[in-house]
């Protein structure tokens, strides 16, 4: 409850300072190429855990603060985080910037995906709408663009595909392995196998503070109101085999052992 507690803290935090100072990176990137997407979103797999059933926010914290509208949720007041929590997992997510568009910049359609209830990749509404390119949709928040700026227009639904693999920290504190994140928007490749620098807040450069193995996933309050539907998430677990024997090529009835 208290690690709950600080997460959510952690998210509001890099939204109420948004008045504060900022923290840049001199990076100066090009601006990603923009397409047009051309595949559908996809429905769960069978073995997907659903965290939006288009009818409640009883599998969210904070959900009472948020709205369901025509079996899609629309954010509200405050951070929403999923009561389950996840570690290395599969996520899909779709999101809708508002058809009305209002804003510029980073005040136009703005959410974000916080995995681990940490780590940022943001949602802008990046149709025809200019802002920094590590901080449009599908970058990870100040660390790096997207490979390219995929949107649908505002209203429309937008997907995104994530891999996840989370940090993982030794028993001092320190890290062991960082973050990788792999995503799609809209069936489109963004981010690859992309190393996370630490955690994404506004007013400060990134950097990783021991945590637990798992985290929820949570969803940004950034005063718009961004739609959501179709979320699940598969934990990720490696195929399990064990060595019965030493390899060895077999042709018909010959086995041949393979010399070490
Ligand atoms: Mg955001």
């Amino acid at each position: 409850m208290r690690f709950q507690l600080i997460l959510s803290l952690v998210v509001c935090l890099s939204v109420t300072v948004a008045s504060a100072e900022e923290y840049l990176t001199g990076v100066q990137w090009q601006q990603p190429p923009i397409i047009t997407p051309g595949v559908e979103n996809s429905a769960p797999p069978s073995d997907a855990i659903v965290l939006f059933n288009g009818q409640d926010l009883s599998n969210w914290r904070n959900g009472d603060s948020w709205k369901v509208e025509d079996g899609v949720m629309v954010c509200g007041k405050g951070v929403i985080s999923t009561k389950q929590e996840f570690g290395d997992c599969q996520l899909h997510i779709e999101w809708s910037a508002p058809s009305e568009v209002k804003g510029s910049g980073q005040g136009r359609g703005n959410s974000g995906v916080f995995m681990m209830g940490i780590y940022e990749m943001q949602v802008l509404d990046s149709y025809n709408n200019e802002t920094y390119f590590d901080g449009q949709a599908a970058a990870i928040y100040k660390q790096t663009p997207p490979m390219v700026n995929a949107m649908r227009a505002p209203g429309e639904w937008n997907a995104y595909d994530i891999i996840w693999t989370a940090p993982r920290f030794n028993d001092d504190g320190s890290l062991k392995s960082p973050a990788y994140i792999t995503a799609l928007h809209n069936g489109a490749l963004v981010l690859n196998h992309f190393e996370l620098l630490g955690d994404t807040p506004f007013n400060r450069p990134p950097q990783y503070k021991k945590h637990a193995e798992v985290g929820p996933l949570s969803l940004q309050d950034h005063g718009n109101p961004v739609r959501f539907r179709n979320i699940w998430v598969r934990p990720i677990q490696s195929p399990v085999g064990k060595q019965v024997r030493d390899p060895y090529l077999r042709d018909g009835n010959k086995e041949t052992p393979i010399s070490q």
